[in-house]
């Protein structure tokens, strides 16, 4: 199976990923844990390019490409050839970031899926668990973690970041069975919970 875990800056998604796993290696089942962009040596490089300047370095057309090209790499490396051997991907952002981040800006989404389609063949997760918190709240969490994260938050200011969660609402709404939005202002034990909650289904 394959589950990405989205939401904004901050929200929990790098713990809950290493939380769900320890859950989900309890039940028996052998996890990989990944992240994008990044998660192959091709997709890192194109991290480096993304993240290492100001959030004004590329054009968001640029930008969307590179996000595209990364995860083309990852889905080919790291991804598909987990998912082929019977392990589960738990993957921190994928598409669902690009239809967001890019999205909020001026890609429309049918773009960014046609991206996707020839990048990555369309590969969408099985599941997709959206952790919501107050964008506020989640950019003074980001800020305590790392000056880089509480940088790119500053640069973009909190319209762009209040837009980035109405687009991932907008996306489960339209993919209900997929995507799911999960309250994530709670202690980490009990959004572990949520998760796996919102998993039921797909669990051995
Ligand atoms: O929160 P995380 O460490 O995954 O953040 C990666 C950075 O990349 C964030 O600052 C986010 O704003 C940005 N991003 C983006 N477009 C995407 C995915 C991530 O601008 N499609």
């Amino acid at each position: 199976r394959f589950i990405s875990l989205e939401g904004g800056e901050g929200a929990g998604k790098s713990t809950q990923a290493a939380a769900l796993a320890a859950a989900l290696e309890a039940r028996g089942v052998a996890v990989v844990v990944t992240r994008e962009p990044g998660g192959s040596e091709g997709a890192e490089a194109i991290r480096g390019l993304l993240l290492g300047g100001d959030v004004s370095r590329w054009s968001s057309h640029s930008e969307a490409l590179l996000f595209a090209a990364a995860r083309a790499d990852h889905v080919e490396k790291r991804i598909r050839p987990a998912l082929e051997a019977g392990q589960w991907v738990i993957c921190d952002r994928f598409v669902d970031s690009t239809r967001a981040y890019q999205g909020a800006q001026d890609i429309d989404d049918a773009a960014i899926l046609a991206l996707h389609a020839f990048g990555s063949k369309g590969l969408l997760p099985d599941r997709t668990l959206v952790l919501e918190i107050d964008h506020n709240q989640g950019a003074e969490r980001a800020a305590a973690r790392d000056a880089g994260a509480a940088d790119r938050f500053a640069q973009r200011g909190p319209d762009f970041h209040a837009a980035v969660a109405a687009q991932f609402r907008r996306i489960a709404e339209h993919e209900p069975d997929r995507v799911r939005l999960v309250d994530a202002t709670a202690t980490p034990d009990v959004v572990t919970q949520r998760l796996i909650e919102a998993l039921a289904d797909l669990l051995p």
